[in-house]
């Protein structure tokens, strides 16, 4: 008696089949996105109904470095938005580095001279 209720409790399948209708209602389409960086996202569409076509981007905003994300990942699109303003950054920032490091030499250099001979003329 006890045995024919625990099998009748157990069917198989009576919970998986709950998941997989849940998952049918609500069709989703996973589609990658490639970005210039190489990172990847997979963000999924609803599909809807039949007659309802998906609209999938071309292009997906990296969430990891906010440039755009297109589906070729040969030929990610280029962050036009915001490459010039970094490398300009850049570009600035190492060239000034560059003359301020030399400037800097040649201060100090100066200082070191000129403190020199402060010294020797009070002495
Ligand atoms: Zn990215």
């Amino acid at each position: 008696m006890a045995a024919g209720n625990a099998i009748r409790g157990s069917r198989v399948g009576a919970g998986p089949l709950g998941e997989d209708e849940r998952g049918e209602s609500a069709p989703r389409q996973t589609v990658n996105y490639y970005c210039a960086r190489g990172h990847i996202t997979s963000p999924s569409f609803a599909l809807g109904d039949e007659t309802d076509a998906p609209e999938i981007p071309l292009e997906w905003d990296c969430p990891k470095c906010g440039f755009p994300a297109g589906l070729d990942a040969e030929n990610p699109p280029e962050p036009i938005r915001n490459e010039p303003y970094k490398t300009h950054l850049a570009y600035v920032k190492e060239r000034r580095s560059d003359e301020e490091g030399q400037a800097l030499l040649d201060e100090a250099l100066t200082e070191l001279r000129a403190r020199r001979e402060s010294v020797s003329v009070a002495d």
